[in-house]
């Protein structure tokens, strides 16, 4: 183990308890050896943190859990096998510049799902990460016979990493419920920020055109959705770490400009304004609660609701008003989502080609090398996953000149569609727009449940066929408007295992969502 220490805070990193929590969990595939703190004074002084691993850092390899950045120039050998070489990234992402400079102790990188892609993390090259939950009605039997359950996915290693107790905090993304998905099987707190508050995007070229000080940030999956988020066992910690690293980043083009953010944020702080949310008993009566009828369709499981409900009837004896409103795009969502997501993912990832990206792989025997083909074919095949490959065909099939009109044009009139279905709901103006009209008469946050059911078995049918895809059926809407969203534990469903739900705001409010997290909690 080591420790920091200082005048008034000690932090104690116990390198021994977080590997032997890792040998249940497979939560962090890298562990830092030292503390990199560059602040012992900082808000974060007090946190240990993970990170998942498409986010890039100097002191550990970064993974994106794919075998493509294995033996990349720039790679290093890697701790657990010194036949293995993984990349690791010459600079820090923005977020994690700022996680240093606040004082936090990381603490090592989190598995995911393979360049993010997945619910359930179970596609990735470090195996599956299993739930540390225990569920009351297993508490006496022994944790190698309990059931063994998804932590959810993709930022399935960070959540699990939280719930175990291995770190106060942990950065993930969420591209389409990454972050909520997790938090809400593992019984914690994700935070989905606004899109474009918390700096991400990097692309490898850069690094190699030594542009290195003008952008930092996170490995690309689905640019127009990729989402940093903060997993942690309670709001107040989410918030803090939030809080330290949202903030305007130059570097990162899609960054929200400071007066964009400076008018979000006004519009929320009025509203708080009127609510007493930090005494014993808060006051919500100016809170107006929308409840979306879409978001509790047929394959939601019952006992979910009744969890629902009882946040529900708490806000209300609070004297929040609850209104049901309607989203009629929300059907398509996540149809829409996995077009523009593969698509865009399909040319992000063409960089891993084994020329100038990702792990070169040796030619069959009597293949033409003369044929750069074939080493581009070779390479890509063997080094990503399955459900990469699926993608990269899908999305690549969505922008062929044939299906473009029918597959990724329509996918973004139906992204349209569920923004205006967003912003006509809600009475504070949406900032990004130059005329934002908003509804006078609508409501300030939306909650609904975070996801259709509780973790899935990890040995279940659920974990394959179409049944990943499904759950992001809560999740994705969010992500297509670029809303923030925070997932907070509400209480267990009848098997005993943690449900989750979900308070989406208008684009800029992310303080207000975790304000009433923080009453639900
Ligand atoms: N489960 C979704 C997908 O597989 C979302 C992933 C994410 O948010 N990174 O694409």
């Amino acid at each position: 183990s080591f420790s920091t220490s200082h005048s008034r805070r000690s932090v104690i990193i116990h390198a021994g308890h977080v590997q032997s929590l890792n040998e249940s969990t497979n939560a962090l595939v890298s562990f830092s050896t030292e503390t990199h703190n560059l602040n012992f004074h900082g808000p974060l002084s007090n946190l240990t943190v993970a990170i998942k691993d498409n986010i890039c850092t100097m002191h550990l390899p970064t993974t994106c859990s794919s075998g493509m950045l294995r033996g990349m120039s720039n790679s290093v050998p890697r701790s657990r096998s010194n036949s293995i070489t993984e990349f690791t990234s010459p600079f820090d992402a923005t977020a994690v510049e700022f996680l240093k400079a606040g004082g936090a102790n990381i603490i090592g990188k989190a598995n995911c799902d393979e360049f993010g892609m997945g619910s359930l993390n179970v596609n990735s090259i470090h195996g599956p990460v299993v739930n540390p939950y225990q569920s009351p009605n297993e508490k006496s039997v022994p944790w190698a016979e309990r059931e063994r359950r998804s932590a959810g996915g993709s930022s399935g290693g960070s959540a699990a990493a939280v719930a175990a107790g291995m770190c106060d905090a942990a950065l993930g993304t969420d591209t389409g419920g990454s972050v909520r998905l997790p938090a809400s099987y593992c019984g914690i707190t994700g935070l989905k920020p606004s899109y474009g508050l918390i700096s991400r995007s990097v692309t490898f070229q850069l690094i190699f055109q030594k542009l290195m000080d003008s952008r930092w940030g996170v490995v690309s999956f689905a640019d127009s959705l990729d989402c940093v988020g903060v997993l942690g066992k309670s709001v107040d910690t989410v918030k803090t770490v939030f809080d330290s690293i949202s903030s305007y980043d130059p570097k990162d083009p899609t960054a929200a400009a400071p007066r964009t953010r400076d008018r979000a944020k006004a519009s929320a702080e009025s509203l708080l304004s009127t609510l007493d949310v930090n005494s014993s008993s808060p006051d919500l009566s100016s809170l107006r609660i929308g409840i979306p009828q879409e978001y509790f369709p047929f394959e939601l499981n019952t006992t979910i609701v009744t969890a629902v409900r009882k946040v529900l009837e708490r806000l209300s004896s609070l004297g929040a008003q609850l209104i049901p409103v309607s989203l009629p795009s929300t059907p398509y969502a996540l149809s829409a989502y996995y077009v523009i997501a593969t698509a865009e993912a399909s040319s992000n990832l063409a960089r891993y080609d084994g020329v100038q990206y990702g792990t070169r792989s040796p030619l069959l025997p009597g293949a033409d090398k003369s044929k750069p083909d074939n080493v581009y074919a070779h390479t890509r095949s063997a080094g990503f996953g399955a459900e990469v490959r699926k993608r990269i065909l899908l999305g690549t099939y969505a922008l062929t000149a044939d299906a473009f009109d029918n597959y990724f044009l329509q996918a973004q009139r139906v992204r349209q569609r569920i923004k205006t279905d967003f912003n006509s709901n809600f009475r504070i103006p949406n900032a990004q727009l130059s005329d934002p009209s908003p509804n006078p008469d609508g409501v300030d946050i939306l909650l609904h449940p975070s996801a259709i059911r509780t973790a899935p078995r990890l040995d279940s049918d659920a974990i394959s066929g179409l049944g990943p895809y499904l759950q992001d059926v809560m999740t994705a809407p969010a992500s297509l408007a670029g809303l923030p969203a925070v997932s907070v534990p509400a209480g267990l469903a009848a098997d005993g295992w943690p449900v989750g739900v979900s308070i989406v705001g208008q684009w800029g409010s992310d303080e207000l969502v975790l304000c009433i997290g923080n009453v639900i909690e």
